[in-house]
């Protein structure tokens, strides 16, 4: 507090804009030792009490604390300036992490991160705090933007899912929740008694945006593949026609890579009875929602059809090296969103305030770099080397599953946390997948398959332990367990 009363008492007597302090406050009257005393932890014998108990439980990991593991903050020391120790130990330490970047980042397979990139010359914007606060489309007083950048991606996405430039409205999000948290809040906006409609295998951020805004949610059941089961979802908006439908659909489920048909979904809304005007789609298109476009027998995303809003993440497939993702919908629905809010200077129509300035730059440089055609050539190359590796698990004899339009191969999870960490697969109940990402080569693939076949071979011994099976998650007819081979 003093510190920044003392820039502040600098910068504003020089305006000659502020009354005098008074005489007998004294700008050095700091206290004498600014370190805060650690606290006692007088609940240790709580904590451990909590920690063995969640040992019990086996997808939430608590045990691996994370606090001895931390690098702490320490203080520098009062002649640290002249003898340069600190900086020292500072450089030490963030060149072993440097190295262990490395390492995580080759053994990397079970979340859809495209981790190929090339971001170099780049990295002389490190220097500035750009910030994109507010509305894309309206320029703020605050001048290091990159407006400019963001405009242009953003008119990049809207030809791809063919809306006019005077049509749209959009801005870039810090991830692919974002986009989903602001997808439904414009569908609830403009339905503000609709029912939000979801399949069980929705990304949770659809269920929180539901629970944030108090909507009435109801769940749609899945296909084995894991797309949204058309009967059961016309069936459930029969229930409730009496209220519009804000209904999200999926281009591409976390899990399984499934893609909802989202022509179906619309013709299932008209068989009902919903005109136009009573119901509002956002499509969470997160992790497929810039492969699907490129291939062939994959359902069109397009505002041709009467969706609101698609949102997708930047970090994913396309390559970003910090989180973000982009959010496209009509300009009219934000016009009507953001009317009550006009005495404000800049139009209110983001969930975040301040936004990552870097992020547009980091997109922008990317889809210039590949565009369209770059994008198909990589898609092309994660759907068959997917393919080869669902063809390897299953001559190995393993049980996997591989939707048609997706580059996530599901298979039975491993037997040893240790493996699974080792290649960071991502896994729910007896399931995990490997989403095939353009830095996966099948070099990659033979070594994973290899260490998984190997290690099986221990886990399987002495017969104490036998494969999963997987029926209920993926059908029968892609399990291989004893009882279905
Ligand atoms: C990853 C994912 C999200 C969330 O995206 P983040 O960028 O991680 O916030 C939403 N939906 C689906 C289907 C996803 O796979």
């Amino acid at each position: 507090m003093v510190r920044s009363n003392d820039v502040m008492t600098d910068e504003l007597s020089i305006a000659g804009a502020v009354e005098q302090l008074p005489k007998d406050f004294h700008l050095k009257s700091v206290i004498k030792d600014p370190v805060p005393p650690i606290v006692e932890n007088n609940g240790s014998v709580n904590a451990e009490a909590n920690m063995s108990e969640a040992k019990h439980k086996r997808d939430i990991v608590l045990g691996r604390n994370i606090h001895t593991t931390c690098l702490e903050v320490t203080e520098p020391d009062a002649d640290d300036e002249i003898t340069g120790d600190r900086e020292a130990y500072m450089a030490g330490v963030l060149a072993k992490y440097r190295k262990s970047l490395i390492e995580r980042t080759k053994h990397h397979l079970g979340y859809p991160y495209n981790l190929d990139f090339d971001y170099g010359s780049l990295a002389q914007l490190q220097h500035f705090s750009i910030n994109n606060l507010g509305d894309p489309f309206i320029e703020s007083n605050y001048g290091v933007h990159s407006r400019q950048f963001e405009v242009g991606v953003l008119d990049w996405f809207a030809r791809l899912w063919e809306i006019e430039k005077d049509e749209y409205w959009g801005y870039i999000t810090n991830c692919g929740t974002e986009g989903n948290l602001h997808g439904i809040l414009v569908g609830r906006e403009v339905f503000p008694d609709g029912i939000l409609y979801a399949s069980r295998e929705t990304h949770y951020s659809i269920f929180k945006a539901a629970r944030m805004y108090r909507m009435e949610c109801v769940k749609i059941d899945t296909l084995c593949s894991g797309e949204i089961d058309c009967d059961d979802f016309k069936a459930k908006i029969l229930l409730n026609k009496d209220k519009p439908a804000i209904v999200n659909v999926n281009i591409g489920t976390t899990v399984k890579g499934a893609v909802d048909d989202i022509d179906l979904v619309i013709k299932k809304l008209e068989e009902a009875g919903f005109s136009q005007d009573r119901f509002y789609i956002h499509c969470d298109g997160a992790l497929f929602g810039l492969m699907m476009p490129f291939v062939k027998r994959a359902p069109k995303v397009s505002f041709k059809k009467p969706i609101g809003s698609v949102s997708v993440s930047g970090h994913k497939f396309v390559g970003c090296p910090m989180p973000c993702g982009v959010l496209i919908t009509r300009l009219e629905h934000i016009n009507a969103l953001s009317r009550n809010v006009e005495y404000l200077a800049s139009r209110d129509a983001t969930i975040m305030g301040s936004r990552n300035g870097h992020a547009p730059i980091f997109l922008w440089y990317t889809l210039n770099r590949k565009g369209y055609r770059g994008f198909q050539k990589e898609v092309q190359k994660c759907l068959r080397n997917a393919h080869y590796l669902k063809d390897r698990l299953r001559e190995a004899g393993i049980g996997a599953m591989l939707n048609e339009l997706s580059s996530t191969v599901v298979f039975e999870r491993p037997h040893d946390e240790e493996f699974t960490r080792r290649w960071q697969l991502a896994c729910q109940g007896n399931i995990a997948h490997v989403v095939v990402m353009p830095n996966i080569t099948i070099e990659k693939l033979d070594k994973f398959v290899d260490e998984l076949v190997q290690n099986r071979a221990t886990w399987f011994e002495d017969g104490k332990c036998k494969p999963h099976c997987i029926a209920s998650d993926v059908g029968e007819k892609n399990c291989l367990c004893a009882l279905h081979k």
